[in-house]
């Protein structure tokens, strides 16, 4: 049985080899190498650096497994001795800092610990795992890479699909939610045509300066003027550039702007929105030509499977307990690529948050008030996930949906949680009706 030094030695070579988006080779080689040793089918290279791992265990349901492998352009600070240090080379050609400010070297690791468990524990379940590490989860562009890689013609179809990301939080708290658990996010890059001239000559020229601040100022009333007030959407005008220098009027100016969104019917509402305010503030300016329009990424709603998200909860909470298992009463803000994997496929799936928070340092902020200003969050360089024993649940609460035996079985090898009373949630005798 693998064991907790196992998971803290995958972690700490993970932890300082981050790799940018799409460069995931290291990390899918560990991946595919510990993977091959416990028993699995291993393909790589699906959808670029992409892994899938699949165990065949007899007949009986297939599961997918999903964790996501990339870091972010950001300099560690955390202190810790096995911080990044590593630099690399980002989609523009720029050297930068990289580091794993997302918590993914965590979901690897779980990913890889819930993998040997289950190839371990062969006598606890049947059916089949695909285990599927995704590259580019931080640009959008992971799931899609591997869906037109043939990930839908080239491995079994699943009864359902699970994923979790560590989050600021109490290590070994599980929370979860039914229906929309996380938000839409699109992200669009408009280019704004205008005319330049000497400074002296404002008359001579369309000043794309002017025309951005307007449609900057326009687009706050999206939000404020055309969704009710019972709905939210967040419209973000995150970058604004134009110019080099103040005796030039400039010929062009570019916006970068960010959706986000909890309703499919708002997100429409809220594009269609931004095309038409973008494309009528360059005319209203006298622009020379229309705006160029460019979707530089899109995030799916992450929607959970109603009675699969039961299913999944109830067994979570038979092994851990009720005061560490709870429902979100929101969604949360953030975005994932994970959802196209269930939509597309038109399979149910269930994703879920694991606390990656020291317990001490959390509850002492949350004492204090102060959990916004003490805790980071990911994509923090001081982001740092719990690696201490009561940071294992992450491994066991992908392997419980997969266990199908007798309560009394173990197949978590975390050595906590004796709890009895573990149910399967996937068994072979049937799937639960769909309800989103
Ligand atoms: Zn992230
Ligand atoms: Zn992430």
């Amino acid at each position: 049985m693998a064991s907790w030094v196992t998971w803290v030695a995958f972690i700490a070579i993970c932890t300082p080899t981050p790799e940018l988006s799409l460069q995931e080779r290291r990390t899918a080689n560990q991946v595919a190498d510990r993977l091959r040793q416990v028993g699995f089918d291993v393909t790589i290279a699906v959808g670029g650096t992409g892994v899938v791992g699949l165990l065949r265990n007899g007949s009986g349901p297939t599961v997918m497994l999903r964790a996501d492998m990339d870091a972010l352009p950001v300099r560690e600070t955390t202190g810790l001795a096995y911080a990044s240090v590593e630099l690399g080379t980002d989609s523009e050609g720029n050297q930068v800092f990289v580091m794993h400010a997302c918590g993914h070297d965590t979901h690897v690791t779980w990913l890889v610990g819930a993998a040997s468990l289950l190839a371990t524990a062969t006598h606890a379940w049947n059916g089949t795992l695909l285990a599927v590490f995704e590259p580019a989860e931080e640009i959008a562009q992971g799931a899609r890479a591997m869906i037109d890689d043939g990930l839908f013609e080239r491995f079994p179809k699943p009864e359902v699909i699970f994923g979790q990301h560590v989050m600021p939080g109490e290590a070994g708290q599980i929370r979860y939610r039914t229906g929309t658990t996380q938000a839409a996010a699109d992200s669009l890059q408009f280019r704004l045509f205008g005319r330049g001239a000497h400074r002296s000559m404002p008359k001579s020229s369309v000043d794309p300066v002017v025309m951005a601040a307007a449609t900057v100022m326009r687009l706050q009333t999206i939000v404020s003027r055309e969704i009710a007030a019972s709905q939210a959407v967040v419209v973000t005008i995150g970058a604004m550039q134009a110019g080099t220098k103040d005796n030039v009027i400039p010929d062009e100016a570019l916006l970068r702007i960010n959706v986000r969104s909890f309703d499919e019917r708002l997100r429409r509402h809220a594009l269609d929105a931004i095309e038409r305010i973008v494309k009528a503030e360059a005319q209203a300016s006298g622009a020379p030509k229309p705006p160029g329009i460019i979707i530089t990424e899109h995030y799916p709603l992450t929607v959970n499977d109603g009675e699969w998200t039961d299913r999944v909860a109830a067994a979570l909470r038979a092994h851990f307990g009720i005061e560490r298992v709870s429902e979100l009463s929101a969604p949360v803000s953030a975005s994932e690529d994970f959802g196209s994997f269930g939509t597309e496929w038109g399979v149910p799936s269930v994703f879920w948050y694991v606390g990656g928070t020291d317990p001490d340092a959390y509850r002492a902020a949350e004492a204090a008030g102060r959990v916004s200003q003490n805790i980071p969050t990911n994509h923090n360089p001081d982001w740092l996930g719990c690696c201490s024993p009561r940071w294992r649940p992450g491994c066991t609460p992908w392997s419980l949906p997969c266990s199908t035996r007798s309560a009394s079985e173990r197949v978590d090898g975390s050595g906590c949680g004796t709890r009895g009373g573990r149910r399967a949630v996937v068994s072979s005798g049937g799937t639960p009706a769909r309800r989103r």
